[in-house]
Protein backbone atom coordinates (compact mmCIF):
# COMPACT_ATOMS: atom_id res chain seq x y z
CA UNK A 1 0.00 0.00 0.00
CA UNK A 2 1.34 3.63 -0.90
CA UNK A 3 2.27 5.85 1.77
CA UNK A 4 -0.62 7.81 0.13
CA UNK A 5 -2.79 5.59 0.53
CA UNK A 6 -2.17 4.85 4.03
CA UNK A 7 -2.01 8.15 5.02
CA UNK A 8 -5.54 9.00 3.80
CA UNK A 9 -7.12 5.89 5.21
CA UNK A 10 -5.52 6.47 8.17
CA UNK A 11 -6.52 10.21 8.56
CA UNK A 12 -10.44 9.25 7.45
CA UNK A 13 -10.75 6.44 9.64
CA UNK A 14 -9.11 8.51 12.87
CA UNK A 15 -11.72 11.10 11.52
CA UNK A 16 -14.22 9.15 11.46
CA UNK A 17 -14.18 7.51 14.98
CA UNK A 18 -13.96 11.23 16.12
CA UNK A 19 -17.13 12.22 14.38
CA UNK A 20 -19.19 9.35 15.67
CA UNK A 21 -18.14 10.28 19.35
CA UNK A 22 -19.10 13.85 18.68
CA UNK A 23 -21.60 13.05 17.37
CA UNK A 24 -23.15 10.51 19.84
CA UNK A 25 -21.90 13.03 22.84
CA UNK A 26 -24.09 15.96 21.26
CA UNK A 27 -27.53 13.60 20.38
CA UNK A 28 -27.63 12.34 23.93
CA UNK A 29 -26.83 15.81 25.33
CA UNK A 30 -29.13 17.70 23.59
CA UNK A 31 -32.00 14.58 24.00
CA UNK A 32 -30.90 15.12 27.99
CA UNK A 33 -31.03 18.73 28.20
CA UNK A 34 -34.64 19.12 26.06
CA UNK A 35 -35.94 15.97 28.21
CA UNK A 36 -35.00 17.61 31.31
CA UNK A 37 -36.97 20.90 30.47
CA UNK A 38 -40.44 19.43 29.27
CA UNK A 39 -39.87 16.82 32.22
CA UNK A 40 -39.70 20.32 34.57
CA UNK A 41 -43.07 21.35 32.72
CA UNK A 42 -44.62 18.13 33.43
CA UNK A 43 -43.71 18.27 37.22
CA UNK A 44 -44.80 22.03 37.88
CA UNK A 45 -48.05 20.40 36.71
CA UNK A 46 -48.33 17.72 38.68
CA UNK A 47 -47.00 20.14 41.88
CA UNK A 48 -49.81 22.49 40.92
CA UNK A 49 -52.75 19.85 41.23
CA UNK A 50 -51.57 18.17 44.49
CA UNK A 51 -50.91 21.88 45.89
CA UNK A 52 -54.24 23.40 45.31
CA UNK A 53 -55.58 19.40 46.57
CA UNK A 54 -53.78 20.56 49.44
CA UNK A 55 -55.23 23.63 49.66
CA UNK A 56 -58.59 22.60 49.55
CA UNK A 57 -58.05 20.21 52.41
CA UNK A 58 -58.12 17.55 49.79
CA UNK A 59 -61.75 18.00 48.99
CA UNK A 60 -62.82 18.15 44.67
CA UNK A 61 -60.52 15.29 43.85
CA UNK A 62 -62.87 14.02 41.28
CA UNK A 63 -63.39 18.34 39.96
CA UNK A 64 -62.81 17.99 36.29
CA UNK A 65 -61.51 21.49 36.41
CA UNK A 66 -58.69 20.12 38.91
CA UNK A 67 -56.75 18.68 36.09
CA UNK A 68 -58.61 20.36 32.63
CA UNK A 69 -57.16 24.31 33.46
CA UNK A 70 -53.59 22.21 33.11
CA UNK A 71 -53.99 20.23 30.47
CA UNK A 72 -52.63 20.49 27.10
CA UNK A 73 -53.27 18.63 23.62
CA UNK A 74 -50.74 16.48 23.82
CA UNK A 75 -50.62 15.16 27.23
CA UNK A 76 -52.41 13.09 29.41
CA UNK A 77 -53.13 13.92 33.63
CA UNK A 78 -54.99 11.57 35.74
CA UNK A 79 -55.34 11.02 39.48
CA UNK A 80 -54.78 7.98 41.10
CA UNK A 81 -56.44 6.51 44.56
CA UNK A 82 -57.09 3.93 46.53
CA UNK A 83 -56.46 0.60 45.40
CA UNK A 84 -55.28 1.44 42.19
CA UNK A 85 -58.42 3.77 40.69
CA UNK A 86 -58.91 6.73 38.56
CA UNK A 87 -60.86 8.89 40.29
CA UNK A 88 -60.15 12.14 37.45
CA UNK A 89 -58.65 12.36 34.02
CA UNK A 90 -57.76 14.58 31.03
CA UNK A 91 -56.60 13.77 27.96
CA UNK A 92 -57.67 13.28 23.96
CA UNK A 93 -54.81 10.72 22.90
CA UNK A 94 -55.88 7.08 23.33
CA UNK A 95 -52.23 5.60 23.27
CA UNK A 96 -51.61 8.01 26.26
CA UNK A 97 -55.11 6.77 28.28
CA UNK A 98 -54.14 3.74 28.11
CA UNK A 99 -51.38 3.37 30.05
CA UNK A 100 -52.06 1.27 32.61
CA UNK A 101 -52.63 3.15 35.98
CA UNK A 102 -50.19 2.81 38.97
CA UNK A 103 -50.22 3.44 42.90
CA UNK A 104 -46.79 4.09 44.62
CA UNK A 105 -45.53 5.68 47.23
CA UNK A 106 -42.42 7.35 45.46
CA UNK A 107 -41.62 9.79 42.35
CA UNK A 108 -41.36 8.47 39.02
CA UNK A 109 -40.12 9.81 35.66
CA UNK A 110 -39.37 8.11 32.37
CA UNK A 111 -39.36 8.22 29.08
CA UNK A 112 -41.51 5.22 27.22
CA UNK A 113 -41.75 4.54 23.74
CA UNK A 114 -45.77 4.42 22.58
CA UNK A 115 -46.60 4.15 18.97
CA UNK A 116 -42.90 4.17 17.93
CA UNK A 117 -43.20 7.90 19.28
CA UNK A 118 -41.12 8.71 22.71
CA UNK A 119 -43.57 9.66 25.71
CA UNK A 120 -42.31 11.63 28.73
CA UNK A 121 -44.42 9.26 31.88
CA UNK A 122 -44.25 11.28 35.23
CA UNK A 123 -45.80 9.82 38.66
CA UNK A 124 -45.97 12.36 41.59
CA UNK A 125 -47.73 10.51 45.45
CA UNK A 126 -48.99 13.01 47.57
CA UNK A 127 -49.74 12.52 51.01
CA UNK A 128 -51.88 13.27 54.34
CA UNK A 129 -50.70 12.86 57.42
CA UNK A 130 -47.89 10.48 56.50
CA UNK A 131 -50.88 8.44 54.75
CA UNK A 132 -50.45 7.88 51.07
CA UNK A 133 -53.57 9.49 49.63
CA UNK A 134 -53.05 9.01 46.19
CA UNK A 135 -50.56 9.65 42.67
CA UNK A 136 -50.83 12.37 39.94
CA UNK A 137 -49.49 10.81 36.83
CA UNK A 138 -48.57 12.63 33.82
CA UNK A 139 -47.51 11.31 30.13
CA UNK A 140 -46.56 14.23 27.56
CA UNK A 141 -45.96 13.21 23.84
CA UNK A 142 -42.09 14.73 22.67
CA UNK A 143 -43.27 15.10 19.40
CA UNK A 144 -42.32 18.75 18.75
CA UNK A 145 -38.71 17.08 20.54
CA UNK A 146 -38.47 14.14 18.15
CA UNK A 147 -38.89 16.01 15.33
CA UNK A 148 -36.21 18.75 16.23
CA UNK A 149 -34.02 15.69 17.15
CA UNK A 150 -34.33 14.61 13.20
CA UNK A 151 -33.07 17.80 11.99
CA UNK A 152 -30.07 17.56 14.31
CA UNK A 153 -29.60 13.88 13.34
CA UNK A 154 -30.02 15.26 9.43
CA UNK A 155 -27.24 18.10 10.28
CA UNK A 156 -25.12 16.38 12.10
CA UNK A 157 -24.66 13.83 9.32
CA UNK A 158 -24.56 16.13 6.58
CA UNK A 159 -21.83 17.86 8.46
CA UNK A 160 -20.15 14.44 8.87
CA UNK A 161 -19.81 13.22 5.27
CA UNK A 162 -19.00 16.41 4.33
CA UNK A 163 -15.93 16.89 7.28
CA UNK A 164 -15.27 13.23 5.90
CA UNK A 165 -15.12 13.96 2.15
CA UNK A 166 -13.28 17.41 2.73
CA UNK A 167 -10.86 15.22 4.74
CA UNK A 168 -10.36 12.37 1.50
CA UNK A 169 -9.49 15.44 -0.90
CA UNK A 170 -7.34 17.70 1.92
CA UNK A 171 -5.56 14.76 3.00
CA UNK A 172 -4.64 13.25 -0.75
CA UNK A 173 -3.75 16.66 -1.89
CA UNK A 174 -1.61 16.99 1.03
CA UNK A 175 -0.02 13.20 0.71
CA UNK A 176 0.76 13.97 -3.29
CA UNK A 177 2.70 16.74 -2.10
CA UNK A 178 4.38 15.46 0.78
CA UNK A 179 5.34 12.15 -1.32
CA UNK A 180 6.25 14.01 -4.15
CA UNK A 181 10.07 15.16 -3.68
CA UNK A 182 9.79 10.51 -2.10
CA UNK A 183 8.90 9.76 -5.91
CA UNK A 184 11.03 12.07 -7.60
CA UNK A 185 14.10 10.50 -5.90
CA UNK A 186 13.05 7.16 -6.09
CA UNK A 187 12.56 7.92 -10.32
CA UNK A 188 16.25 9.75 -9.86
CA UNK A 189 17.59 6.34 -7.97
CA UNK A 190 16.08 4.19 -10.90
CA UNK A 191 17.25 6.47 -13.63
CA UNK A 192 20.94 6.34 -11.90
CA UNK A 193 20.46 2.57 -11.66
CA UNK A 194 19.57 2.24 -14.95
CA UNK A 195 22.24 4.06 -16.75
CA UNK A 196 24.61 3.97 -14.26
CA UNK A 197 25.25 7.99 -13.94
CA UNK A 198 25.16 9.89 -11.13
CA UNK A 199 22.07 12.23 -10.73
CA UNK A 200 20.98 15.13 -8.34
CA UNK A 201 17.44 15.43 -7.69
CA UNK A 202 15.87 18.83 -8.31
CA UNK A 203 14.34 20.87 -5.28
CA UNK A 204 11.40 22.92 -6.52
CA UNK A 205 11.29 25.93 -4.48
CA UNK A 206 8.22 25.72 -3.65
CA UNK A 207 8.48 22.62 -1.41
CA UNK A 208 8.25 23.77 2.53
CA UNK A 209 8.74 20.99 4.64
CA UNK A 210 12.29 21.33 6.30
CA UNK A 211 11.95 17.15 6.65
CA UNK A 212 11.91 16.95 3.22
CA UNK A 213 14.42 19.48 1.43
CA UNK A 214 17.23 18.38 4.39
CA UNK A 215 16.25 14.69 2.73
CA UNK A 216 16.80 15.58 -0.37
CA UNK A 217 19.95 17.54 0.37
CA UNK A 218 21.31 14.30 2.13
CA UNK A 219 20.83 12.58 -1.03
CA UNK A 220 22.45 15.56 -3.17
CA UNK A 221 25.08 15.13 -0.81
CA UNK A 222 25.81 11.97 -0.82
CA UNK A 223 25.67 11.83 -5.07
CA UNK A 224 28.24 14.95 -5.03
CA UNK A 225 30.50 12.79 -2.20
CA UNK A 226 30.29 9.52 -4.73
CA UNK A 227 30.53 11.61 -7.55
CA UNK A 228 33.82 12.87 -6.12
CA UNK A 229 34.46 9.54 -5.09
CA UNK A 230 34.31 8.05 -8.69
CA UNK A 231 36.36 11.27 -10.00
CA UNK A 232 38.75 11.19 -7.75
CA UNK A 233 38.94 7.20 -8.73
CA UNK A 234 39.35 7.69 -12.29
CA UNK A 235 42.10 10.10 -11.63
CA UNK A 236 44.16 7.93 -9.58
CA UNK A 237 43.10 4.90 -12.36
CA UNK A 238 44.75 7.54 -14.91
CA UNK A 239 47.85 8.60 -12.55
CA UNK A 240 48.79 5.04 -11.83
CA UNK A 241 49.00 3.72 -15.77
CA UNK A 242 50.90 7.38 -16.37
CA UNK A 243 52.98 5.81 -13.60
CA UNK A 244 53.21 2.63 -14.16
CA UNK A 245 53.66 3.44 -17.92
CA UNK A 246 56.91 5.44 -17.71
CA UNK A 247 59.59 2.60 -16.07
CA UNK A 248 58.08 0.05 -18.22
CA UNK A 249 58.57 1.93 -21.54
CA UNK A 250 62.62 2.54 -20.01
CA UNK A 251 62.20 -1.37 -19.08
CA UNK A 252 61.38 -2.58 -22.33
CA UNK A 253 63.96 -0.61 -24.32
CA UNK A 254 66.63 -1.21 -22.48
CA UNK A 255 65.23 -4.83 -22.94
CA UNK A 256 65.13 -4.06 -26.56
CA UNK A 257 69.03 -2.46 -26.06
CA UNK A 258 70.35 -5.25 -24.42
CA UNK A 259 68.89 -7.81 -27.33
CA UNK A 260 70.57 -5.91 -29.76
CA UNK A 261 74.03 -4.70 -28.59
CA UNK A 262 73.88 -6.02 -25.20
CA UNK A 263 75.84 -9.43 -26.10
CA UNK A 264 78.91 -7.50 -27.71
CA UNK A 265 79.22 -4.46 -26.33
CA UNK A 266 79.56 -4.86 -22.57
CA UNK A 267 78.99 -0.81 -21.65
CA UNK A 268 75.40 -1.24 -22.94
CA UNK A 269 74.76 -4.31 -21.40
CA UNK A 270 75.79 -2.96 -17.68
CA UNK A 271 73.96 0.09 -18.28
CA UNK A 272 71.10 -2.00 -19.57
CA UNK A 273 71.17 -4.15 -16.29
CA UNK A 274 71.77 -0.84 -13.68
CA UNK A 275 68.75 1.03 -15.39
CA UNK A 276 66.08 -2.24 -15.57
CA UNK A 277 67.06 -2.97 -11.96
CA UNK A 278 66.46 0.98 -10.48
CA UNK A 279 63.00 1.03 -13.16
CA UNK A 280 62.42 -2.27 -11.37
CA UNK A 281 62.80 -1.39 -7.79
CA UNK A 282 61.12 1.71 -8.69
CA UNK A 283 58.02 0.21 -9.80
CA UNK A 284 57.79 -2.45 -6.95
CA UNK A 285 57.83 0.76 -4.46
CA UNK A 286 55.21 2.08 -6.36
CA UNK A 287 53.14 -0.71 -6.73
CA UNK A 288 53.48 -1.02 -2.74
CA UNK A 289 52.66 2.69 -2.05
CA UNK A 290 49.71 1.87 -4.10
CA UNK A 291 48.56 -1.52 -2.13
CA UNK A 292 48.69 0.38 0.86
CA UNK A 293 46.68 3.42 -0.33
CA UNK A 294 43.67 0.23 -1.04
CA UNK A 295 43.79 -1.00 2.20
CA UNK A 296 44.13 1.91 4.34
CA UNK A 297 40.14 1.91 2.54
CA UNK A 298 39.53 -0.74 4.90
CA UNK A 299 37.87 -0.27 8.43
CA UNK A 300 40.56 -2.95 10.42
CA UNK A 301 43.60 -1.25 8.89
CA UNK A 302 44.26 -0.11 12.37
CA UNK A 303 45.29 -2.33 15.21
CA UNK A 304 45.50 -0.35 18.25
CA UNK A 305 48.32 -1.22 20.95
CA UNK A 306 49.90 0.51 23.78
CA UNK A 307 53.99 1.14 22.79
CA UNK A 308 56.50 3.77 23.60
CA UNK A 309 56.71 6.25 20.53
CA UNK A 310 60.18 7.37 21.38
CA UNK A 311 61.64 4.18 21.15
CA UNK A 312 60.12 3.53 17.49
CA UNK A 313 61.47 7.05 16.47
CA UNK A 314 65.04 6.46 18.30
CA UNK A 315 65.15 3.14 16.28
CA UNK A 316 63.96 4.43 12.66
CA UNK A 317 66.46 7.50 13.16
CA UNK A 318 69.68 5.00 13.99
CA UNK A 319 68.51 2.57 11.01
CA UNK A 320 67.57 5.43 8.42
CA UNK A 321 70.73 7.40 9.52
CA UNK A 322 73.24 4.24 9.00
CA UNK A 323 71.57 3.28 5.65
CA UNK A 324 71.46 6.63 4.10
CA UNK A 325 74.93 8.29 5.98
CA UNK A 326 72.72 11.13 7.52
CA UNK A 327 73.06 13.15 10.81
CA UNK A 328 69.43 12.47 12.53
CA UNK A 329 69.09 14.06 15.95
CA UNK A 330 66.00 13.02 18.44
CA UNK A 331 65.44 15.71 21.33
CA UNK A 332 61.99 14.19 23.44
CA UNK A 333 60.47 15.33 26.10
CA UNK A 334 60.69 12.19 27.48
CA UNK A 335 62.86 9.67 27.88
CA UNK A 336 60.32 7.23 27.34
CA UNK A 337 56.41 8.68 25.64
CA UNK A 338 53.87 6.11 26.25
CA UNK A 339 50.81 6.01 23.29
CA UNK A 340 47.91 4.16 22.21
CA UNK A 341 47.99 3.63 18.66
CA UNK A 342 48.61 1.46 15.34
CA UNK A 343 52.76 1.26 16.17
CA UNK A 344 53.57 0.08 12.56
CA UNK A 345 51.73 2.64 10.90
CA UNK A 346 53.12 5.16 13.03
CA UNK A 347 56.65 3.89 12.04
CA UNK A 348 55.57 3.82 8.18
CA UNK A 349 54.59 7.63 8.96
CA UNK A 350 57.55 8.31 10.41
CA UNK A 351 59.23 6.42 7.68
CA UNK A 352 57.87 9.00 4.96
CA UNK A 353 58.45 11.87 6.92
CA UNK A 354 62.08 10.85 7.30
CA UNK A 355 62.88 9.81 4.24
CA UNK A 356 61.63 12.75 2.49
CA UNK A 357 63.45 14.67 4.69
CA UNK A 358 66.44 12.50 3.57
CA UNK A 359 65.59 13.39 0.04
CA UNK A 360 65.10 16.86 -0.09
CA UNK A 361 67.60 17.90 2.09
CA UNK A 362 71.51 17.93 2.67
CA UNK A 363 72.01 19.06 6.22
CA UNK A 364 71.36 17.38 9.45
CA UNK A 365 67.79 15.80 10.52
CA UNK A 366 65.96 17.17 13.45
CA UNK A 367 63.41 14.84 14.85
CA UNK A 368 61.45 16.16 18.13
CA UNK A 369 58.66 14.51 20.03
CA UNK A 370 56.82 17.08 22.49
CA UNK A 371 53.98 16.27 24.78
CA UNK A 372 51.14 18.38 24.70
CA UNK A 373 47.28 19.42 26.37
CA UNK A 374 46.37 17.28 22.63
CA UNK A 375 48.56 14.70 22.87
CA UNK A 376 51.85 14.09 21.14
CA UNK A 377 53.42 16.65 18.63
CA UNK A 378 55.89 14.87 16.46
CA UNK A 379 57.63 16.58 14.41
CA UNK A 380 59.97 16.50 11.63
CA UNK A 381 62.86 19.06 10.64
CA UNK A 382 65.16 19.33 7.24
CA UNK A 383 67.14 22.01 6.09
CA UNK A 384 66.96 21.13 2.57
CA UNK A 385 65.41 22.46 -0.50
CA UNK A 386 61.66 23.89 0.99
CA UNK A 387 58.23 23.87 -0.22
CA UNK A 388 56.74 26.97 -2.01
CA UNK A 389 53.48 27.80 -0.46
CA UNK A 390 51.59 27.91 -3.48
CA UNK A 391 52.64 24.06 -3.35
CA UNK A 392 51.88 23.16 0.57
CA UNK A 393 47.91 22.44 -0.02
CA UNK A 394 48.66 19.86 -3.09
CA UNK A 395 51.46 18.33 -1.16
CA UNK A 396 49.44 15.17 0.47
CA UNK A 397 47.58 14.69 -2.99
CA UNK A 398 48.40 11.48 -4.73
CA UNK A 399 51.16 11.31 -7.11
CA UNK A 400 51.53 15.17 -6.35
CA UNK A 401 55.46 15.95 -6.93
CA UNK A 402 56.48 19.96 -6.35
CA UNK A 403 59.09 19.38 -9.39
CA UNK A 404 58.44 16.43 -11.83
CA UNK A 405 61.48 16.52 -13.70
CA UNK A 406 63.89 16.78 -10.43
CA UNK A 407 61.96 13.91 -9.03
CA UNK A 408 62.22 11.55 -11.48
CA UNK A 409 65.93 11.61 -10.23
CA UNK A 410 64.85 11.18 -6.80
CA UNK A 411 62.56 8.48 -7.36
CA UNK A 412 59.49 9.50 -5.39
CA UNK A 413 56.10 8.27 -6.64
CA UNK A 414 54.30 10.95 -4.93
CA UNK A 415 52.22 8.85 -3.02
CA UNK A 416 54.45 9.20 0.34
CA UNK A 417 52.43 12.05 1.55
CA UNK A 418 49.00 10.89 1.03
CA UNK A 419 49.75 7.58 2.86
CA UNK A 420 51.23 9.45 5.50
CA UNK A 421 47.90 12.09 5.84
CA UNK A 422 45.86 8.94 5.65
CA UNK A 423 47.54 7.32 8.84
CA UNK A 424 47.20 10.38 10.62
CA UNK A 425 43.63 10.81 9.51
CA UNK A 426 42.80 7.12 10.46
CA UNK A 427 44.60 8.22 14.01
CA UNK A 428 42.47 11.07 14.30
CA UNK A 429 44.64 13.62 14.30
CA UNK A 430 46.53 17.03 12.19
CA UNK A 431 49.09 17.51 10.04
CA UNK A 432 51.18 21.04 9.83
CA UNK A 433 53.42 22.09 7.10
CA UNK A 434 56.11 24.93 7.74
CA UNK A 435 58.36 25.89 5.01
CA UNK A 436 60.40 28.39 3.80
CA UNK A 437 61.97 27.41 -0.02
CA UNK A 438 65.81 27.10 0.41
CA UNK A 439 65.56 27.25 4.13
CA UNK A 440 63.71 23.84 5.01
CA UNK A 441 60.41 22.02 5.83
CA UNK A 442 59.03 21.11 9.18
CA UNK A 443 56.34 18.81 8.61
CA UNK A 444 53.98 18.51 12.64
CA UNK A 445 51.75 15.57 13.55
CA UNK A 446 49.49 16.25 16.15
CA UNK A 447 48.31 12.89 17.48
CA UNK A 448 46.07 12.13 20.47
CA UNK A 449 47.74 10.49 23.02
CA UNK A 450 44.83 7.91 23.31
CA UNK A 451 44.47 6.56 20.36
CA UNK A 452 41.82 6.09 17.98
CA UNK A 453 39.63 4.12 20.62
CA UNK A 454 36.39 3.48 17.57
CA UNK A 455 39.03 1.65 15.48
CA UNK A 456 40.90 -0.95 17.75
P1 LIG B 1 57.45 8.85 -2.48
O1 LIG B 1 57.46 9.39 -1.09
O2 LIG B 1 56.20 8.19 -2.86
O3 LIG B 1 58.65 8.07 -2.80
P2 LIG B 1 57.68 11.64 -3.08
O4 LIG B 1 58.61 11.85 -1.94
O5 LIG B 1 57.98 12.42 -4.32
O6 LIG B 1 57.54 10.12 -3.45
P3 LIG B 1 55.65 12.56 -1.28
O7 LIG B 1 56.41 12.04 -0.14
O8 LIG B 1 54.19 12.36 -1.30
O9 LIG B 1 56.21 12.03 -2.65
O10 LIG B 1 55.87 14.11 -1.36
C1 LIG B 1 55.22 14.87 -2.33
C2 LIG B 1 56.07 16.02 -2.80
O11 LIG B 1 56.17 16.99 -1.76
C3 LIG B 1 57.45 15.62 -3.12
O12 LIG B 1 57.57 15.18 -4.43
C4 LIG B 1 58.25 16.89 -2.87
O13 LIG B 1 58.19 17.71 -4.02
C5 LIG B 1 57.46 17.57 -1.78
N1 LIG B 1 58.08 17.34 -0.47
C6 LIG B 1 57.73 16.45 0.45
N2 LIG B 1 58.51 16.53 1.55
C7 LIG B 1 59.41 17.51 1.30
C8 LIG B 1 60.49 18.09 2.04
N3 LIG B 1 60.82 17.66 3.26
N4 LIG B 1 61.17 19.11 1.48
C9 LIG B 1 60.86 19.55 0.26
N5 LIG B 1 59.84 19.05 -0.50
C10 LIG B 1 59.14 18.05 0.00
MG1 LIG C 1 58.24 10.87 -0.11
Amino acid sequence: MTLRSRFTLFTVFWLIFILILYNIFVYFFVIRVTTRGELQLLANKADLVIETLRQQGMEGIEDPKLLSDLYNFNEMMRIVTGSVKVVNMVGSDEQLLSIPPQMQSFYLSETRQIGGQRVLYLSVPFFEQGHLIGTVEAARRLTVLDSYLQILVGALSVTSIGAIVFAIFGTYWFTTRLTGPIGQMVQTMREIDRSGKLYRVKLNGREESVELQQMVRAFNQMIDRLDRTIEQQKHFVADASHELKTPLTVISSYADMLKRWGRDNVEVRDEAIEAIAKETERLQKLIRSMLTLAEAEQDSWLSISRFDVAIVVRDLSEVLGTTFQRDIRVHSDGQSVMMRADKDKIRQLLMILIDNAIKYSKEPIDIRIRINKQGIKLEVTDYGIGIQECDIPYMFERFYRVDEARHRSTGGSGLGLSIAKKIVDLHDGKVEVYSKPGHGTTISIQLPRNGKVSST
